[in-house]
């Protein structure tokens, strides 16, 4: 249908930006060219913060702090809308001190940041903390206590989104690859498709790594590419570990049921999504040191993702600078699951012309 919105991607972004858009009384379009929410999105950790908060730019704590003040209330309009729950859960987050940071264990830079943002933060000894755990070097180390850090079960908030979708009325076509545009005057007239032609109001591109791809010469001077992300899956009994912890990039995220992920690698690996013997043996000698219940016998999935990588992890959420019915909403390299919501909003005021709640200049394309 010609008054339609087509998204093209159908992950975490292109999902939640759908979902909005219906709620604001749009007509939308997913067009996906596999299956909904199966690339990166599922492949994700699913913590609600970026890693260290404080490393990053105004621009990221600005869109991931409006994004968990939204979360919560989507997850639970989810939940009863859908009979799916994405498992939103404030389990908190320890991250011990990296050793070989200038900082050490002063942690002056993230005391001020925390205090600057009304962030909660504690000093704590791990091993007082969380007597169950081993820590090794660390135990009695300071180390931050981070109560506010949530999580979502990714894959469950996927599934729940896509229903949400179909039963505001929004239309998701799978297995459709897109493959180009046709243009007319300063307006895109039509996307095409391995399966025909889709014209639309407006055309929203949330296509991930891949995003810069599909736009080719239109792309202008966007930087997103694929940044590989490995991840490891344990069971082991319920309770062994309640929080999320985090030392030096590395973190065990621990779900309600006994699962817990460790995870995960950084890797320029172009589009190659294979997983690597390397990989899971560095990740497994981590995940062991700090809870020795983690071995192979433990491990019951290795998996790889491709990550929307940007500098500096900053988004764009744009409309095109030439064509007046484009839109990118990608780029969201390591926290794309937390910022899927809040770039939603931005998006969709964009397109519904409503007012925005912060200045969005940072998240604009580039000519
Ligand atoms: C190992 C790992 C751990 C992570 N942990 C976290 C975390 O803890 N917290 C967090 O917030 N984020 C995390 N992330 C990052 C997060 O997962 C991503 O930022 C996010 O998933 C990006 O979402 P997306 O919808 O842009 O991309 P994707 O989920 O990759 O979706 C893009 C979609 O576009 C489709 N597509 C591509 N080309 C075409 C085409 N030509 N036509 C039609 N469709 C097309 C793809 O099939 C895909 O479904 C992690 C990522 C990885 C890999």
């Amino acid at each position: 249908m010609a008054d339609d919105i087509v998204v093209i991607g159908g992950g975490v972004i292109g999902l939640t930006v759908a979902n909005e858009l219906l709620r604001l009384g749009a007509k939308v379009r997913i067009l996906e060219r596999n299956y909904c929410g199966k690339e990166s999105s599922w492949a994700g950790g699913g913590i609600l913060s970026p890693l260290l908060p404080w490393d990053y730019p105004d621009p990221v704590t600005e869109l991931t702090q409006f994004s968990n003040r939204l979360l919560p209330g989507l997850a639970e309009t989810l939940r009863q809308e859908t009979g799916v729950d994405p498992e939103y859960r404030a389990c908190g987050m320890l991250a011990l001190p990296d050793m070989n940071n200038k900082e050490g264990t002063k942690f002056i830079g993230a005391k001020n940041w925390c205090a600057r943002n009304t962030f909660p933060l504690k000093e704590v000894y791990p091993n007082e903390a969380f007597p169950k755990l081993t820590f090794g070097e660390f135990a009695d180390k300071s180390a931050l206590w981070l109560p506010s850090v949530a999580q979502v079960r990714s894959p469950r908030l996927l599934q729940a989104l896509k229903i949400s979708v179909e039963l505001s009325g929004g239309s998701i076509i799978e297995h459709t690859k897109v493959t180009g545009w046709r243009m007319g005057q300063g307006r895109v007239e039509s996307v095409i498709t391995d399966g025909g032609e889709y014209s639309g109001t407006d055309y929203i591109v949330a296509a991930g790594a891949w995003s810069r791809e599909i736009l080719d010469k239109y792309a202008l001077k966007i930087n997103i590419y694929p940044v590989r992300g490995q991840m490891l899956l344990f069971k082991v009994e319920t309770g062994l570990l309640d929080a999320v912890v985090l030392q030096n990039g590395f973190y065990l995220i621990p779900r309600q049921d006994g699962y817990i992920l460790a995870g995960s690698t950084v890797e320029d690996a172009g589009f190659d999504k294979n997983i690597t013997t390397d990989a899971r043996k560095q990740l497994l000698e981590r995940a062991h040191k700090f809870l020795p219940e983690l071995t192979e016998r433990t491990l019951v999935g290795h998996w790889a993702g491709l990550r929307p990588g940007s500098p500096e992890n900053i988004p764009v959420i744009s409309r095109h600078p030439t064509f007046d019915n484009f839109y990118l909403n990608s780029g969201h390299h390591r926290y794309g699951v937390t910022m899927a919501l809040g770039s939603a909003h931005l998006l969709s005021n964009m397109i519904m012309k409503n007012p925005q709640p912060f200045d969005v200049a940072p998240y604009k394309w580039h000519v």
